[in-house]
């Protein structure tokens, strides 16, 4: 049977006293602090709201071990259980979130997470910066879906700090895998007796490059573009270029005639956009035997 607070009895007293002791340390309002969230989001996404509303992202298994024991704080002091459980605030950090919750009998506050702290895991902003990225989309994108879904998302400052640290490790996973390819290659050479008259691998490998904007084969005007050297043998990446002739910051600081603020610049490229790939595919020759002592001694064009 349930026990409340408005028992008289001593032995409840003392109960009343303990539970109190204990919700007292657990409703200080650190909950900012307290979050289970990676350490990029900017302050600015930092929301406490008394009223829930909308969709959220949480992690499924996460929450169903959190429910097995909410709200079963008192061990059968009071009875408490879930349905004690009222509703106080949410607190967002970007799409992460935590609820609130009081017990009604006792006090206590317990709160529901919508994933777990830890390092390894990758929290939803992070995944959506990075879902974003593979499907070749942007703030905008997020922003205008996690609208139309009724969500809460991350401000632009988050989104692109965010997506400055993938860029950073994405680049470097990259350079890892070209590496790992091109030994790939050069084993398969090796193998073949595809190799020069000291011993460097020869190998075969297929190029081809693409624009930012379609030419319909008489527009080459495109700002930006890439190429590729891929392995004849494994069919993977081994080179890759990006040449960018232009860059939003420098040229609204051109036009505004500032000092062009400290950004991570991508223009690399002043000449004409026909000579952007055959600029990448050469640097990519010649890096290949002062890298990865390898000869390049076939090229197939695409
Ligand atoms: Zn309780
Ligand atoms: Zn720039």
């Amino acid at each position: 049977m349930e026990t409340s607070f408005q028992d008289n009895s001593s032995d409840s007293q003392s109960k009343k006293e303990e539970v109190e002791s204990i919700t007292s340390q657990n409703s200080n309002d650190n909950e900012l602090l307290d979050l289970p969230y990676d350490t990029e989001i900017v302050e600015s996404d930092h929301a406490v709201s008394a009223t829930i509303e909308g969709r959220r992202i949480f992690d499924v298994a996460f929450l169903v071990e959190q429910l097995k024991t909410f709200g079963h704080h008192s061990e059968g002091l009071f009875g408490c259980s879930g349905n004690n459980m009222s509703f106080q605030k949410e607190i967002r950090r970007g799409s992460c979130f935590e609820l609130v919750f009081k017990c009604d009998m006792c006090h206590k506050v317990e709160k529901l997470f919508s994933e777990p702290k830890d390092e390894s895991y990758m929290d939803v902003n992070t995944a959506t910066v990075l879902g974003n990225t593979c499907t070749g989309q942007s703030f905008s994108q997020m922003e205008e879906r996690y609208a139309v879904l009724n969500m809460p998302s991350m401000s632009s400052k988050t989104y692109f700090k965010i997506e400055e640290r993938l860029q950073k490790v994405i680049g470097e996973r990259a350079l890892e895998e070209m590496k790992e390819a091109i030994d790939e290659e050069k084993q398969l050479a090796i193998k073949r007796g595809d190799v020069d008259e000291n011993g460097v691998p020869l190998l075969t490998v297929v190029a081809d490059g693409s624009w930012a904007k379609r030419s319909y084969k008489c527009n080459y005007s495109s700002l930006s573009g890439m190429a590729s050297i891929i392995g004849f043998h494994t069919g993977k990446v081994l080179f890759i270029g990006v040449r960018n002739i232009f860059c939003l910051l420098c040229t609204l600081a051109e036009k505004r005639q500032i000092d062009t603020p400290t950004h991570t610049c991508f223009k690399n490229w002043s000449g004409s956009p026909n000579a952007m790939e055959s600029d990448i595919i050469v640097g990519g020759f010649q890096q290949s035997i002062p890298m990865h002592g390898a000869k390049y001694i076939r090229l197939i064009g695409l």
